[in-house]
């Protein structure tokens, strides 16, 4: 009798794993959000109907399922109806509000920069696209106005950036002399610009792009007439750059991306990794093992074609956003690309339609290839076009390379997990992204 029913039991167990039914996303069944949406997503192996509030929900051949739910303001229950029973979610929808307060005004205070690499933006806003420049540590700053987390740096009459509080320290005004202009040089090479400018300290400075040059502009706000400085270079049709400090001496180095794979350097960098999963699929599948699998083969495909490639992570360890980007920088990597899988997020949009291959870019420079991968990453792949989009992730900001990060498709979309589950995937998208980077560098 009790052999039978372990016998009976096992059978049950069996049976439940062929017709499994999981719901990955969210992972609370209770929870306080202020997105527009809620996204579930899982798996429902085997079963002929499921519903979520009333509506039929669409299940893929692999058994995968995505929904998005509206949410109103306040409780929301949301109920999940399989064979498998009745499942409760009770998300709570509170939505923040936002008050917006007026810059303060005040004298002219002088401060320092704490550390380098301290990002000056156009707007008081913690986010995005608005950075327009980095300052080095110890560069004096005038400081006139605040708001919010930010102080106003004063550059230029009618220019100003906005610094985080936290990124300086203020000094005492009345010991603070003028900057006084020291030098200038300008080398050519044959693949490079170099282009020098030598104070008595160091000043702020914000990089600017034109059809034709790059400029680099110095600020000396102390001064009352010819303030500031503009170093600019030609842009050649493929660039790198970077601007570097010894002293009070700054160096602006524009340089020309080789159009010979077998002198360029690649940066392959598999995304996350370790404690850090990424996104989670509806089968609840690691991000960070297919992206690590998409950079082996990228890897290897590049290198046989001569290339010289760096890889940011071989292994299932954690690496930090710093040390990639540094591991990148101390091979002088020509081209950074980073690989990744994509996942709905909080974003509030209809979950089916966020489907594909996206490239993402920060800087101008970077934009081209962006473009061209994804073309050739979808098509080998197979997968849709989700587009070409610029935005500010760490590891793809530096200039001195040629900077994307590759979602090769969506974690959360049934469809794509069909695609990306396929023993197939890693190769094909690697191809993809390979051909990419070699019609970028010969075009
Ligand atoms: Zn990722």
């Amino acid at each position: 009798m009790f052999r039978g029913l372990i016998l009976i039991l096992c059978f049950l167990l069996s049976l439940a794993q062929v017709n499994a039914f999981e719901i990955v996303l969210p992972k609370e069944k209770k929870s306080i959000v202020n997105t527009n949406y809620a996204f579930f997503v899982g798996q429902a192996k085997g079963s002929e109907t499921l519903t979520i509030n009333d509506e039929h929900i669409h299940i893929a051949s692999n058994g995968a399922f995505a929904h998005s739910i509206k949410l109103k303001e306040g409780e929301n229950r949301i109920f999940i109806r399989s064979p498998y029973g009745i499942q409760v979610y009770k998300i709570y929808k509170n939505t923040p509000v936002t008050q917006e307060f007026p810059a303060e005004e005040f004298d002219m205070r002088k401060a320092v920069v704490n550390c380098d690499n301290t990002p000056m933006r156009s707007t008081p806003v913690d986010a995005g696209l608005n950075r327009i420049g980095h300052l080095f540590k110890g560069t004096e700053v005038i400081i006139n106005g605040s708001k919010g987390e930010f102080y106003r740096v004063f550059l230029a009459e009618r220019k100003v950036g906005w610094i985080m509080k936290k990124d300086i320290t203020f000094i005492d005004c009345n010991k603070a002399i003028p900057a006084e202009f020291i030098d200038m040089k300008t080398e050519r090479f044959k693949n490079a610009a170099v282009q020098t400018i030598e104070f008595t300290k160091k000043l702020p400075y914000t990089i600017e792009e034109d059809e034709k040059e790059i400029i680099l502009r110095i600020y000396n706000p102390e001064l009352s007439e010819n303030s500031i400085y503009n170093l600019s270079v030609p842009k050649p049709e493929k660039y790198i750059y970077k601007v570097t400090l010894d002293g009070a001496k700054y160096t602006f180095k524009v340089k020309k991306v080789p159009e010979s794979l077998k002198e360029i350097t690649v940066a392959i960098d598999a995304g996350h990794g370790g404690y850090e999963k990424g996104a989670i699929g509806c089968l609840g599948d690691e991000e960070k093992v297919i992206n690590l699998k998409i950079a082996e083969k990228l890897a290897e495909i590049l290198k046989a074609k001569g290339a010289n490639v760096v890889m940011t992570r071989e292994c299932d360890g954690f690496t930090s956003l710093d040390e990639r980007v540094k591991i990148a920088r101390d091979a002088e990597a020509d081209i950074f690309v980073s690989i990744h899988l994509n996942s709905i997020g909080d974003i509030p949009m209809d979950i089916h339609k966020n489907r594909g291959t996206s490239v993402y870019y920060f800087n101008n420079n970077s934009k081209q290839l962006a473009e061209i991968v994804e073309d050739t990453t979808a098509s080998h792949a197979k997968t849709r076009k989700d587009g070409v989009k610029a935005a500010s992730f760490a590891v793809i900001r530096p200039t001195d390379y040629v900077g994307i990060l590759v979602e090769t498709a969506y974690m959360t979309n049934p469809l794509d997990s069909v695609l990306y589950r396929s023993e197939k995937f890693p190769q094909k998208a690697a191809e993809g992204i390979a051909k990419g980077i070699i019609e970028f560098v010969k075009k």
